[in-house]
């Protein structure tokens, strides 16, 4: 078996840092004396409960979330969210409004809809979503019961370059594939939310923080495990909670803090993203599918036009250690995704591998 790694520009589960699965690795067996792997250990144990309580509060530190939000670990998937958030929020009002701009919005819109009227904010099909829309693009609906939209596209490759103004409407935001990426203003949402597996820790945990007040309205039928209250209230454990993968986000999160916090991440982010875009631009054979000023800086779309040719590129990258580049089916072509544990030195090989393959080519 070989011991070298890749570079995994994997969509999602993707990349964990190196010095993390180190870690892990050494406290597999025997966590810190305890005689046991965390894998191993009741949720309710001293050992599991500190983990748990100080994970929580390297979050609240990281992204600096004020004291009326919970944070809540959950099991639910990032796409559990498209529906516990209308189960709990839509109630007051029957109604919400959506911004699509990808393929995961949409599925939440179409989700929203079993419960209420839903209204588009805004969708972006008509151009394949690559571009996000500005604010005075934006149909706000007044009387809806919240706002939802989704930070960064994942498959498309487009990213929202500010948070849009809603008034009284609460925002609710899916940061599944961009959370940690860059400092954000929590107190402007309602719930952010994002599945663990893009850009935090393995899948199987889905962080929510949500703010205290908009637990409570939930529709008379929704399942208890789907009830924010019930987690609220028993701080994410009224059942076993996605242990082990709470632990490896702790374990990151000291990692982001090491590493510069949300800010050092977002000199990272755009560092990586920039030097891909730069290359690509300066291409004979490659096209970007995002539009300028809607660019993601975590998942970066192109193609050459010429699927063969794409095909070629993924499997000559593939052999020089760069993988996982095939884009989605939605898209097409290539994807690099290129999130906060993807080593810079990683994109600056990866754009060497470009730019030889374009002249070869
Ligand atoms: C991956 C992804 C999802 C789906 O996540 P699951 O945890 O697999 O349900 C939803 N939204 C975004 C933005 C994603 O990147």
């Amino acid at each position: 078996m070989s011991n070298s790694r890749v570079y995994n520009f994997a969509a999602g589960p993707s990349v964990l840092p190196l010095s993390v699965l180190e870690r892990a690795g050494a406290e597999i067996t025997n966590y810190r004396g305890s005689g046991m792997s965390v894998m191993e250990m009741s949720h309710r144990s001293k050992a599991f409960m500190d983990i748990f309580q100080e994970t929580q509060d390297k979050l609240r530190r990281l992204m600096n979330v004020p004291e009326d939000y919970h944070i809540l670990f959950l099991q639910t998937g990032a796409s559990g969210q498209f529906s516990m958030i209308p189960l709990n929020l839509i109630g007051e009002t029957g109604r919400a409004n959506y911004a699509v701009t990808g393929n995961f919005s949409g599925l939440a819109a179409k989700e929203a809809k079993k419960y209420g009227r839903i209204t588009l904010a805004c969708d972006t099909g008509d151009r394949n979503h690559s571009y996000i829309p500005r604010q005075e693009e934006l149909t706000l609906d007044k009387e809806a019961g919240y706002f939802y939209y989704c930070a960064n596209n994942t498959i498309f490759g487009t990213e929202w370059d500010y948070v849009p103004e809603t008034g009284d409407v609460p925002l609710v935001c899916d940061m599944s594939s961009d959370i940690l990426s860059m400092p954000v203003d929590v107190s402007k949402f309602g719930i952010i939310y994002a599945g663990a597996q893009k850009n935090m820790a393995p899948a199987g945990l889905t962080v929510v923080i949500i703010r205290d007040g908009l637990q409570g309205h939930e529709l008379p039928y929704t399942p208890l495990m789907m009830n924010y209250k019930t987690m609220i209230d028993k701080d994410s454990m009224y059942n076993t909670p996605p242990c082990w993968c709470i632990y490896m986000l702790g374990l990151t999160l000291d990692w982001v803090a090491e590493n510069g916090g949300a800010a050092g991440m977002e000199a990272l982010k755009w560092q990586r993203a920039n030097m891909l875009y730069d290359t690509l631009e300066n291409s004979r054979l490659f096209r970007l599918h995002a539009e300028k000023g809607s660019r993601s800086g975590m998942n970066v779309t192109f193609r050459t036009g010429d699927e063969a040719l794409d095909a070629k590129f993924v499997r000559e990258a593939t052999e020089a250690g760069f993988v996982n580049l095939k884009g989605h089916r939605l898209t097409g072509g290539m994807r690099a995704s290129i999130y906060n544990a993807m080593p810079v030195e990683g994109v600056e090989k990866l754009c060497d591998f470009i730019r030889s393959f374009d002249k070869n080519n």
